[in-house]
């Protein structure tokens, strides 16, 4: 007997239930991985995360070949693509992993009546792209969490599954044709300092991360210029790292940094489940507030002035700039330039979280867009009026200046916190700097709009 084990969001090889219960009793699997079509007309398929898949769908190959197998790619319409392997391989059932969005949803239920229709039976996993299963906890009177808080409560009384090994072999059937591996190298439009993805990758970056970096995590992860969070998010988003894995490892490690850090995990699990919940909420107000976004042409060049790191506000233009070369941006950095373009500039969320998921190699449906929408103030955020001031944050989070001097070289020659404040130098410092622009916007100005704005929208909150 044969099954297929569609990978998708988790493409890794240690704890893997789809796997694990595919080969269950020496059964032989296809592992596949079909290059969706979908996933590219909806927009989704940008440099940054397919040269960062490549790498992900090259180490697995790897994996299984020196466990005897090999992946099996193919390019087109999932569901059709699936159907086709399933019956070239004359499987009996197909595996994967359970996922949220609305396209995840849709992509699930096709397969499932696809299959069913040539005699095949669809299993979905839960427990692999999340720690706890979206659904699994929810209130008295509604079906999912929409604050954190007593979220977190019942999350952190769960006790997960137990991790599981990396299978030692995997027996593929023969004669199931593949596609060429893509190549990160082929693409153009990567950003310079893009990580390498992989599950080897991943899993060098957590022992280090377990070694040197998680015990401080509690003091340092506001550190813009430490650079001392984990790096994993790249790795949880292509599943190359199992989050049950790795909460078990960090609680295992025990310390506030662990409490500190696993909380952050909650907050991916939670957002999973609103969205699970709500698969409007990736393109729609969470909690409508009737906001008339600013548009037009000045707005328009605000909008290109924040994308292009040119604000006039170092700490802002640091992030956005560290954005386009790494493809990944700080957490506080993400805070800061979304509160100021939804707040100061008040522009419309989605404007910016578009321009996040086309850049970020950690772009992700739920965390992005609800992030986005936490800090908008139309999401889950109980703090809708809070307004980021980027000078007072730059000075708390960044107070040496080194983050910012890092990544906007026309501040380089200023020293120390002066540097969040380029339009107070003087003399040589200013003449220095004088290539970098003005503030495009007066804060007091851009908090009073938002202010107002607020008022005469009527708040659901
Ligand atoms: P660490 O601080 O080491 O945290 C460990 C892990 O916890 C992260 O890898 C991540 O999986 C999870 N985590 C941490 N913070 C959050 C959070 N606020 N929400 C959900 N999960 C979290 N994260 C994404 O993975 N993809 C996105 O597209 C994304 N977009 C964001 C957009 C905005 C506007 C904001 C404010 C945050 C966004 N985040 C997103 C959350 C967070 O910024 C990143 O997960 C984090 O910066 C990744 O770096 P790290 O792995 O070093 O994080």
């Amino acid at each position: 007997a044969v099954s297929v084990v569609l990978y998708t969001a988790d493409l890794r090889l240690h704890d893997h239930p789809p796997l694990r219960a595919a080969s269950a009793g020496g059964r032989q699997v296809v592992p596949l991985f079909v290059r969706d079509r979908g996933v590219s007309d909806a927009g989704f398929a940008v440099p940054n995360r397919l040269a960062f898949l490549a790498d992900c769908l090259r180490d697995l190959d790897a994996g299984l070949r020196e466990r005897g197998g090999h992946l099996v790619v193919r390019c087109g319409d999932v569901v059709e693509e699936v159907c086709r392997v399933a019956a070239e391989a004359d499987a009996d059932e197909v595996h994967m992993a359970a996922d949220v969005s609305g396209y995840a949803n849709r992509r699930e239920r096709r397969l499932r009546r696809a299959l069913a229709a040539d005699g095949r039976q669809l299993r979905v996993h839960d427990t692999v792209t999340t720690v706890v299963a979206p659904g699994a906890l929810t209130p008295a009177a509604s079906d999912h969490f929409a604050v954190f808080t007593p979220y977190f409560r019942h999350w952190s009384a769960q006790q997960p599954r137990d991790a599981l090994g990396a299978p030692r072999s995997v027996r593929v059937p023969d004669g199931i044709a593949s596609e060429r591996l893509p190549s990160r190298a082929a693409l153009s439009g990567v950003s310079a300092g893009l990580a390498v993805g992989g599950e080897a990758a991943a899993r060098k970056r957590l022992g280090a991360w377990l070694r040197s970096g998680l015990a401080q995590y509690a003091e340092r992860h506001d550190d813009l210029a430490g650079d001392a969070t984990s790096r994993l998010s790249p790795h949880l988003h292509f599943g190359t790292l199992s989050p049950v894995e790795l909460a078990h490892r960090v609680r295992g490690a025990g310390g506030s940094g662990a409490e500190a850090f696993v909380r952050q995990l909650a907050w991916r699990d939670f957002h999973r489940q609103v969205l699970a919940a709500r698969p409007a909420a990736a393109g729609a107000d969470y909690r409508t507030r009737h906001d008339r976004w600013r548009s037009g042409r000045a707005a328009e060049e605000d909008v290109e002035a924040w994308r292009a790191g040119r604000t006039g506000y170092p700490v802002i233009d640091a992030a956005m700039r560290q954005l386009r070369h790494e493809g990944w941006m700080h957490n506080r950095g993400r805070l800061l330039t979304a509160s100021f373009l939804t707040k100061t500039l008040y522009i419309d969320w989605r404007v910016g979280a578009r321009h996040f998921l086309d850049l970020l190699v950690d772009g992700d449906v739920a965390d992005n867009q609800l992030n986005w929408q936490w800090v908008a103030g139309t999401g889950t955020d109980t703090r809708p009026g809070r307004v980021l001031n980027p000078v007072a944050q730059g000075r708390r989070h960044d107070p040496g200046g080194a983050y910012v001097r890092r990544w906007v070289p026309e501040l380089a020659g200023v020293a120390g916190a002066a540097v969040h404040e380029p339009w107070k130098l003087r003399g040589a410092d200013r003449a220095g700097a004088s290539a970098y622009p003005d503030p495009i916007v007066d804060l007091a100005d851009g908090r009073a709009r938002f202010a107002q704005a607020r008022s005469q929208g009527g708040t659901a909150l």
